[in-house]
């Protein structure tokens, strides 16, 4: 399924809001240009639509053809995360997170965490995850998608483990000891943090 989006009459993308935001799109398109070419294909025929869809092992990206080149780099990021988005979903969905989050909460938090909604996101940019208590929902940002299972397990298992505990205290820390992964996969996020502000990596794309 090809995803579709049409900017708005300026040609802006959907608002991406943080400068954070736009340098993380670009180091997730880096890294999908490792395993597949990204080829832009300009319609006259098009005034308004941008859409996507992949090829083999490529990805096309058919955009307007009066776009701007700073408009076609910010475009083929947001058309990028929305198929990576689309694809992971159809691989974990939400019903089978919440299956997972309650293996999780059975095995490492004796069962006590029991939350009443569990979904991934697309506007949560800047965090992993996020849970509302009160209301016992928890959300994963759909950036998790792709990483390691051991991962999302652990952003999984620290959300639910707010739903007993808010805060990062020691209380909330004991509850993540029995998690043998944690160190690891905190060690995993802090890099992907990290990769996106470091310089000089490789060119983004091959277009
Ligand atoms: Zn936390």
């Amino acid at each position: 399924m090809p995803a579709d989006s049409s900017p708005g009459p300026a040609g802006e993308p959907p608002a991406r809001g943080a400068v954070r935001d736009r340098r993380s799109a670009a180091a997730r398109q880096s890294r999908a240009s490792v395993t597949s070419a990204v080829e832009v294909r300009r319609s006259a025929r098009r005034s308004r639509t941008v859409s996507a869809y992949r090829e083999g092992d490529r990805t096309i990206v058919l955009i307007p053809a009066r776009m701007s080149e700073a408009d076609e780099q910010r475009w083929v990021g947001v058309m990028l995360d929305k198929l990576a988005a689309q694809e992971s979903r159809r691989v974990i969905g939400d019903g089978a997170l919440a299956e997972r989050a309650e293996r999780l909460s059975v095995q490492y938090l004796d069962g006590r965490a029991r939350p009443a909604s569990v979904r991934w996101v697309t506007n949560q940019n800047t965090r992993w995850g996020s849970c509302t208590p009160a209301e016992g929902s928890i959300r994963l940002s759909h950036r998790l998608q792709g990483m390691p299972e051991y991962v999302v397990d652990y952003v999984l298992l620290h959300e639910l483990a707010h739903l007993l505990v808010p805060g990062h205290g020691p209380r909330f820390w004991r509850l993540l000891e029995s998690y043998p992964r944690t160190e690891r996969a905190r060690g995993y996020l802090e890099g992907i943090v990290a990769a996106d502000r470091l310089p000089g990596l490789p060119a983004a794309r091959e277009v």
